[in-house]
């Protein structure tokens, strides 16, 4: 894929899709920045190049209507704070004012658009919002790895109308870890799949074990799995309606040889409370009307020693409800696990990601993503909207 790199950006007004939708506090401080400060580089690279950078972003969800503390206005503040520079925040996201406030830009300036998502042109990809977002820049560049998986305007339909399109350092870096562990990984390729729905991680179990030579599974989705073999669970959080697509995950998993793993001890509380009764017992002995939680230590133990030979390792959701301290061990068993491990490891998901700051282990990580659902689109197999439009600039000569 064409990067930044490709181009030559001096003096062009280039537009960056970026993902500036970082946690507010009630008022409206910014708890967390990371995901501002991961696009850095992209743009530390365009102002050395003296480009004119329009930066866009989406915050939160306001449906397509102006939601005043969904602006964009603290993001401004704290990306100048960070890059020393002034990063004025336009009225909006397009229109004649932010045309304007675009054409009197020099080399070197910044200027952030106002939430996309204040139209509901934005996630409805609609061609008109795409044309008028395009027709501010000279170039686009989609840096926004965790809304990739989007087909959202200024993601997919932008590359129709913008006059060129490539990929930012961020979304290239994504896509070069992600494919670095699953195209030709070294051996043996281990993924770690945790949280809370079998449904939700479906279509990523059923691709992932065409590809890895040991499957984990861990946190409610555990439970799922382990009704399907007849266990019972108690209480558990579980999917009865997927119980044969456990079943059938299994079987495929045993004919392909691919080893399997399941929980073979659960932390189980007596209610969904951080101060519910709690006890460790094997999962053959989950008591009736208890529910597991969180992974044992006997599994915490059979998880690190399935990790010991791996050499690449790709971890997605928790091992239990790990928000509260009672059931976090199993979860930060792994982070410790795979941390520890030689092996190539990369983690995605809100939950994980989460997770290994909480330990302090993220510095031990291969690569965090900074995408959950672009991520776990990639683990399904799929190619991310915003690659297929990247990809169909680049064929009709567009990205250069
Ligand atoms: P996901 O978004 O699918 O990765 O799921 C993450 C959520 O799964 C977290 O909020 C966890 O609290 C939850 N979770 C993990 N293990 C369990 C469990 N054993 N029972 C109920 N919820 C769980």
């Amino acid at each position: 894929m064409k990067s930044i790199r490709d181009i030559d950006v001096d003096g062009k007004k280039v537009l960056i899709r970026v993902d500036f939708n970082v946690p507010y506090d009630e008022h409206q401080n910014i708890t967390d920045d990371t995901r501002i400060r991961s696009v850095l580089p992209t743009i530390q690279y365009l102002l050395d190049q003296n480009a004119r950078l329009i930066i866009c972003s989406h915050m939160a969800r306001p449906k397509g209507k102006v939601v005043p503390k969904l602006s964009l206005l603290p993001v401004a503040k704290r990306l100048s704070r960070i890059i020393k520079h002034p990063v004025p925040l336009a009225p909006d996201c397009i229109g004649p004012d932010v045309k304007k406030l675009v054409s009197a830009m020099k080399p070197c300036d910044i200027l952030l658009l106002e939430n996309l998502r204040f139209h509901p042109e934005e996630e409805q990809n609609d061609a008109f919002f795409a044309k008028e977002l395009g027709s501010l820049c000279d170039i686009y560049i989609n840096d926004a790895f965790a809304v990739a998986h989007r087909a959202n305007a200024s993601v997919s339909a932008i590359t129709k109308y913008a006059p060129v399109s490539c990929a930012g350092f961020l979304l290239i870096k994504e896509l070069t870890y992600f494919s670095r562990a699953m195209s030709d990984p070294h051996r043996p390729l281990v993924a770690i799949i945790g949280g809370a729905k079998v449904s939700g991680k479906l279509e990523a179990l059923e691709n992932m074990i065409n590809h890895v030579d040991k499957l984990i599974i861990g946190g409610a989705m555990a439970n799922t799995f382990l009704k399907s073999t007849g266990i019972n669970v108690g209480n558990s959080k579980v999917e009865l309606d997927l119980l044969d697509t456990a079943r059938n995950i299994i079987k495929k998993a045993i004919r392909k040889k691919i080893k399997f793993y399941l929980p073979v001890d659960a932390v189980v509380a007596d209610k969904f409370d951080a101060r519910a009764e709690i006890k460790v017992v094997p999962v053959q002995e989950i008591p009736d009307g208890w529910m597991a939680l969180d992974i044992g230590p006997s599994t915490s133990l059979l998880y690190s020693e399935a990790l010991y030979n791996a050499k690449t390792i790709i971890w997605n959701g928790p091992m239990g409800v790990f928000e509260m301290d009672a059931f976090s061990r199993g979860t930060n068993a792994m982070v410790q696990n795979v941390a520890d491990s030689y092996a190539l490891t990369i983690v995605g998901g809100g939950d994980t990601d989460v997770a290994v700051h909480q330990t302090g282990e993220s510095h031990r990580m291969t690569y965090i993503s900074t995408g959950g659902g672009a991520f776990l689109t990639l683990m399904e197999g799929k190619t991310l909207p915003a690659v297929i439009a990247l990809d169909r600039a680049e064929s009709r000569g567009a990205s250069l």
